[in-house]
Parts: C-alpha cells; sequence; structure tokens
C-alpha cells in the first residue's frame, strides 16, 4: 500500500511545490481542488474511496433503507406535484451510485415515476462514473461536470455527503484583522502560512483573535444555482451532511484515509480531504436565490419522520438471525445521536409553492 500512496503523492507533492515556487503560496480551496481533483494524481481521480476496504462510509453504504426512504421522498413529492410526465432527477456526487439504486427500486412503489424520470448525474471522478454506469445502467443516465448543463425543467434533486467535499479556504482571526491560511513551502515540505496582506472577504464576523472561520465560494455557488433554478422551475432538493448552523467558527477541514484521521498536508491526494458544511451560508445562498429553505434538520429525526423503523421492522419480518443483526445495528447508525443521527443534518430547498415537504417540521403532510 506505502507504493501506491508514494505513487500518486510524490507527483502531486512536486507538482504543489513548482505552482507555489512560481505564484507564491496557494489558497486551502486551491490545496484541496488539487488533492482531490487533481486529474492524474488527485484522490477521487485515482480510486474508490468508499466502503469498509475504502477510506470512508456513508449513509446509503451503511443501509439500503437510507436511499429508499430517500427514493419514496422525491417519487411522493412527484406525485404532489401533480405527476409531470416528464421530471429531471439530479444526483450530485452520486459515489457508487447506491443511493440512486436504491432509490429507484423503492420509488416503484409510486406509478408512473420511475418513467416521467430523466436520471442526471454530476460526478468529476471518471472512476466514480464508471461504477456508476454499471450500478444504474438499466436507468440511462447522463454525467455532467456541474449543473449548468443539466436540461431546464422540475427538478427533484440529491446531494448527500456532496457539499463536504467542496473546496473551502480558511480565514484566521490575527490581532487586528482576518488573515486567510494559505498552503506555503517549507523546505520541500508543504506547511500552513498566513497570508500578510489582511483578508478581504466581506462575509467575516467580528471575532477574538485565533479565531477560525471557514467559507465555501463553491458550496454558495452551488446552492444559489440550485436555488434558482428551483424557484424558476419548479420542484425540491434535498442536501444531507454534516455540517453547523449560523455563526459557525473553528476549524473543521479533516484528512481522512482508511477511516482513520490523517495530516491535511501530508502525503497530498491519498486521503479524503472534507469540511464541515455552513448550513446557514447554502440556506442564505439559496434562499436569496428565491428557494424556500426547510430545515436544517437532524438526519436522525428526519429518518424517523420518513419511516425508517417501520421500513426496518419489514426488513427484520424476512431476515435471517445474522441479517437481522446487521440491519438493527445500520439503523440505529443512520438514526442514533450518537452515530450519524445527529451530526448529520438534512436541509431541503424549494420552490416557494412547492406542496408540504415530508420528514419536515410544520411541514410534514
Ligand atoms: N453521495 C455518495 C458519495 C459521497 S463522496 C454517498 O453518499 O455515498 C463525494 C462524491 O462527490 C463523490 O462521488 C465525488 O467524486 C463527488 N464530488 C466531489 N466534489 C465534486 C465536484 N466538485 N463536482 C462533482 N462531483 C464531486
Amino acid at each position: 500500500m506505502a507504493e501506491t500512496l508514494t505513487g500518486v503523492s510524490a507527483p502531486l507533492l512536486a507538482h504543489l511545490a513548482r505552482r507555489i515556487r512560481a505564484a507564491g503560496p496557494i489558497s486551502v480551496a486551491a490545496y484541496m481542488d488539487e488533492a482531490l481533483f487533481h486529474p492524474r494524481w488527485g484522490y477521487y481521480a485515482t480510486r474508490d474511496p468508499l466502503g469498509a476496504g475504502g477510506d470512508f462510509i456513508t449513509a446509503p453504504e451503511v443501509s439500503q433503507m437510507f436511499g429508499e426512504l430517500i427514493g419514496l421522498w422525491c417519487a411522493e413529492l412527484w406525485r404532489r406535484l401533480g405527476a409531470p410526465g416528464r421530471v429531471t432527477l439530479v444526483e450530485l456526487g452520486p459515489g457508487r451510485g447506491t443511493l440512486m439504486r436504491d432509490a429507484l427500486r423503492a420509488a416503484r412503489l409510486v406509478p408512473g415515476f420511475n418513467d416521467a424520470l430523466e436520471l442526471h448525474l454530476v460526478e468529476r471522478s471518471p472512476v466514480l462514473r464508471a461504477m456508476q454506469a454499471d450500478t444504474l445502467a438499466g436507468f440511462a443516465p447522463r454525467w455532467h461536470d456541474d449543473l449548468a448543463t443539466v436540461p431546464a425543467g422540475p427538478m427533484l434533486l440529491v446531494a448527500n455527503e456532496f457539499l463536504d467535499a467542496l473546496p473551502i479556504r480558511q480565514f484566521v482571526r490575527a490581532a487586528d484583522c482576518w488573515r486567510e491560511r494559505m498552503v506555503a513551502l517549507d523546505g520541500d515540505a508543504l506547511a500552513f502560512a498566513l497570508d500578510p496582506d489582511p483578508a478581504t472577504e466581506s462575509s467575516l464576523p467580528d471575532a477574538a483573535p485565533g479565531a477560525i472561520r471557514e467559507t465555501s465560494h463553491a458550496a454558495r455557488a452551488i446552492a444559489r444555482a440550485i436555488g434558482a433554478r428551483l424557484a424558476r422551475d419548479g420542484g425540491a432538493a434535498l442536501i444531507i451532511d454534516y455540517g453547523y448552523g449560523p455563526g459557525g467558527l473553528g476549524e473543521t477541514l479533516q484528512a481522512v484515509r482508511r477511516h482513520a484521521r490523517h495530516d491535511v498536508l501530508d502525503a497530498p491526494g491519498s486521503a479524503d480531504l472534507t469540511a464541515h458544511v455552513d448550513f446557514a451560508a447554502i440556506a442564505e445562498a439559496a434562499g436569496s436565490a428565491g428557494a424556500r429553505v426547510a430545515g436544517p434538520m437532524p438526519q436522525g429525526a428526519f429518518l424517523r419522520a420518513l419511516g425508517i423503523e417501520a421500513r426496518a421492522a419489514r426488513l427484520l419480518a424476512i431476515a435471517s438471525p445474522d441479517q437481522a443483526a446487521l440491519i438493527r445495528s445500520a439503523c440505529r447508525r443512520l438514526i442514533d445521536p450518537a452515530g450519524m443521527g445527529l451530526l448529520f443534518k438534512v436541509m431541503a430547498l424549494a420552490h416557494p409553492a412547492a406542496p408540504a415537504l415530508a420528514g419536515f417540521d410544520g411541514e410534514a403532510a
């Protein structure tokens, strides 16, 4: 395994060092983008990171129930929208395609939905695109580099653990002003360094010296684009991720490899890099583009409201004792506060006149 790590990290490190020597330190966002998506040595360009044998595991990989409930959420909303003859179903960052496969299997319960949908996948990783092509072959998906090329029309969109992979910038409150944290060189190694110039970013709050604030231009831009589309063409989006609420300060950037924390600057391209999602910024961006915003609410409460326990009970009724233990532990992991139930949050964006959104307080039908 060490061989493969050197395989991507050494050339990527040399490339980053050349870039920094030529043009100066780069932002944390530029570093994340290179480390995750460099076309030859980037983390996502070179591997399938998911699952027990990979670096991290996501809710749809924990249990089929996750995708099934989301599929029913989409199909049910489509029915409440008046069952339009054509609907654009979009997933941002579909990973192995597991969530969508489970979603579309469950959505067959709502007659007509699977015939009306046109499936569009926004995915930058060629490795994962190939896996999605296998998993979702029956649904004739089309792939996009970003939302801009997805055709107009009523849209249902799902994004699970997508926004956390988007690049963030980091700002550190110095004695008299905010300064941006940059990735520089210390000899031949990468090292953090503060930009000597004060930050010009306008969204930075008042805070005590030492405070850290993260912002994601990319996440705000995609939230704005989703909000504008929903306001124009109708539909709704479900965004699920780990994140924080208004006024969030503190560092959340992390690197994960083989299910363990890893140094962010060590062996670039060999570990996943993510940051918690600023849900207040997402709500603000989508809301100012004209969308209605519901949530964020804890994933555990959302999945309970959608009936995960009843779904588990139905699966348990036909399970072997071994399968039953797995179903019970997966269900707990998805909804328990100590598992993914509280840290992960669900936010819905919708056309202002869209019908009630199942699972959301005060919205549920
Ligand atoms: N949603 C999946 C995978 C999460 S991992 C799951 O829940 O299992 C993040 C996914 O987003 C991967 O498929 C990754 O390749 C994709 N991704 C990350 N940043 C992206 C970007 N800027 N554009 C398109 N896809 C991106």
